[in-house]
């Protein structure tokens, strides 16, 4: 299944169309998907027969897939390639940081550059339905509603300055959040496991990986990261990117004003992101 957020509504995505929540479950469910992930489990069982009257998606009018969650969790350095390449050792457990709620946005979008290097990162981002504290691992998977395609827009400047890096403050500029198109659900991929991702800045391929190299997977991490965080509905987490940044092309390569940043998994959809100057 695909959800999408149509004008702040939620809605099945079917044949390409929407189907509007609330009106279909006679005002069960919804009407936003805030309410959808609060009573996932009830919503994922009367979804499965869900019918009714749909309508065209005009791709201007989809926000966040969840656009109000309490908690936004990233992780950083979790793909081996990607890791190796900056010279690291692999963690031994996740590395965590926040994007800040305000940076959200849907996935099409015009991102404001402020000053500095401001850079890309392709990433699955989880969505969580159930939650919970302490969640096994072989039970992550259950936690979520599904994942969306995200963008970890990166100011590295700001990001690695001085002893106390702002990894936090560096990624959260305005609009330096975008998800979308869809949440879908891990029964829509043959492998949940094994998604591929691609990044393309104005029609060249920049990144194309797969989240089989990552080095704590979706499990690992709605485990690791509930040991210590009670994760609840609709929280949203971003699990890190691969190999292709710009801050490691020789010569750096950073977002332009002008620039097209095009964001995909197949399964799910395209991000689309254009890049303005600071005008202030
Ligand atoms: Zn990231």
């Amino acid at each position: 299944m695909k959800l999408a957020n149509v004008s702040g509504r939620a809605a099945i995505v079917m044949s390409g169309e929407a189907l509007d929540v609330a009106t279909a479950s006679g005002d069960r469910f919804g009407p936003d998907l805030v309410s959808v992930y609060e009573q996932w489990e009830d919503f994922r069982e009367w979804a499965e027969a869900a019918s009714g009257d749909t309508t065209p998606i005009d791709s201007t009018t989809l926000g966040a897939p969840s656009p109000m969650p309490r908690q936004v969790i990233a992780v950083g350095a979790n793909y081996k390639v990607h890791v190796a390449d900056a010279g690291f050792d692999l963690p031994t457990s996740p590395v965590v940081f926040t994007k800040f709620q305000s940076c959200l946005t849907g996935p099409n979008t015009t991102v404001t550059l402020p000053a500095g290097n401001v850079d890309w990162e392709a990433e699955l981002v989880l969505i969580v339905g159930r939650g919970g504290f302490r969640i096994p691992r072989d039970q992550g998977w259950d936690a979520l509603a599904g994942v969306t395609v995200g963008q970890d827009l990166s100011e590295r400047v700001s990001q690695l300055a001085w002893a106390n890096p702002q990894f936090s403050m560096a990624k959260s500029f305005p609009g330096f959040g975008p998800t979308g198109p869809f949440l879908a659900t891990a029964d829509e991929f043959a492998d949940p496991d094994d998604i591929g991702i691609r990044c393309d800045l104005n029609g060249e391929r920049r990144q194309d990986f797969r989240t089989n190299d990552l080095a704590f997977d979706v499990s690992a991490i709605v485990h690791e990261v509930s040991k210590q965080l009670t994760l609840y509905p609709g929280d949203v987490i971003f699990t890190g990117t691969s190999g292709g940044c710009g801050m490691l092309e020789d010569p750096p390569v950073f977002l332009q004003p002008g620039d097209e940043l095009v964001t995909t998994i197949d399964e799910i959809g395209t991000l689309t992101q254009r890049f303005v100057a600071d005008g202030s």
